[in-house]
């Protein structure tokens, strides 16, 4: 009997040691790994230059609350703001957080516009996370079933619909549109090249505030720091999390403009969230990025994987469509792929499917020995198929 609840179904696997792109087993086996702890562990596993802060940070203070001044944190919202453009920045400890605050803002922004019941405009097949308004804001009935009564209100919309949105605009309360540049836990669903820059007019038209969130597109995960760098657009509010501490738990919820003003002291807090050691880390995945010109790997990698997977699967009659951005990569296949997820496993690989889709998020710094490996791996577990 397992003492845990039963809302994960794990692998029959359990990794006691990772370094760089590889997971070793209670067994001494290796696994390639290219999901990176679900687009978190961007840099690798045990990075050398992130273990050495998160080791010299314990050493040196973890925590003393949010009631102090923290310079990591500081030193952290300055370099998130800059390479960003945003104003300010909320720490938290996830994703989920990181969207609450968001949603937090966006009703604020809402009262200070006298409305009383604010509406977020939110995508059909988002993924936002699992608390209840985040999974209120999601659009997939199966992450919110059995939880009503749901978050109000939240109106879903199809993604990369502009005209979708368009018909909201004579209903005055909306306040804000909620999107995932790239939704990746429907499978990396991009939309039209320029489907954020129309979204962004319309927010501005009707001063709803403009919410990313790049929980797993940003820090570098499409090739570049975020994906609505790809539009040049600023959103009025973005949140990250995932990749932005390797493994480390932190949210970020930025916000720009008259979304950056609108919390005040008491409207809202986390204990653990900022602390020294999560700040800290997170400094020194940004420092790593830099200098070692990760984004141009992620860039040069994806390109080069997305080739081979297109070099052998263009003939395949079983693949549907194959979609990329970067390091954030899904096969869409004509069937049902779940059964391959223990046979990637029992070939040492670790992915995931949705849906009908393979769906790849290696690390970073993947090289093109590992990315070969994952070509060929997952090129023979469709062709068995
Ligand atoms: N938003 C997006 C786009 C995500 O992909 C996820 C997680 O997969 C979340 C939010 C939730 O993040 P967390 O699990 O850290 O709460």
């Amino acid at each position: 009997m397992s003492y845990l609840m039963s809302n994960y179904a794990p692998l029959e696997v359990t990794f006691t040691k990772g370094e760089g792109c590889y997971l070793t087993d209670t067994k001494g086996d290796k696994y390639l790994d290219a999901l990176s702890g679900v687009g978190v562990v961007g840099l690798g596993h045990c990075h050398p230059a992130i273990t050495k802060a998160i080791q010299s940070q314990a050493g040196e203070l973890l925590h003393t609350s949010n009631w102090y001044r923290i310079e990591h944190q500081e030193t952290l919202a300055k370099k998130l703001c800059q390479l960003a453009n945003m104003d300010n920045v909320f720490f938290g400890n996830s994703g989920a957080e990181a969207n609450e605050a968001a949603i937090k803002i966006a009703r604020l922004h809402g009262r200070s516009r006298n409305i009383d019941n604010p509406i977020i405009l939110t995508a059909n097949q988002s993924f936002h996370g699992r608390t209840m308004a985040t999974l209120s804001a999601t659009g997939n009935a199966k992450v919110q079933s059995g939880f009503a009564p749901l978050v109000s209100e939240f109106i879903h919309v199809d993604f990369n619909d502009i005209e979708a949105i368009t018909t909201h605009t004579n209903n005055a309360d909306v306040v804000a549109v909620m999107l995932e540049p790239i939704q990746g836990e429907s499978g990396v669903i991009i939309p039209a090249d320029d489907y954020l820059n129309q979204v962004q007019k319309i927010c501005q038209a009707n001063n709803w505030l403009l919410i990313l969130d790049e929980v797993q597109t940003g820090i570098g995960r499409t090739g570049a720091w975020f994906a609505h760098e790809y539009n040049n657009i600023t959103p009025d509010v973005l949140t990250l999390a995932k990749g932005l501490g390797n493994g480390v738990p932190i949210g970020a919820c930025l916000a720009k403009g008259k979304a950056a003003s609108l919390f005040t002291p008491g409207t809202h807090g986390s204990t653990f969230g900022g602390n020294p050691l999560v700040c800290k880390t997170a400094l020194s995945v940004l420092e790593v990025i830099e200098k070692d010109q990760i984004l141009d790997n992620v860039t040069e990698l994806g390109e080069y994987l997305i080739s081979g997977f297109k070099a052998k699967l263009s003939s395949s009659s079983k693949v549907v469509e194959i979609r990329a951005k970067g390091l954030m990569i899904a096969i869409e296949l004509n069937s049902d792929c779940a059964s391959l997820l223990t046979k990637a496993l029992d070939k040492k690989l670790l992915l995931n499917i949705t849906g009908q889709s393979i769906r790849l998020l290696p690390p970073l710094i993947i090289t093109k020995t590992e990315a070969d490996i994952i070509i060929n791996t997952v090129c023979e577990l469709i062709e068995d198929l």
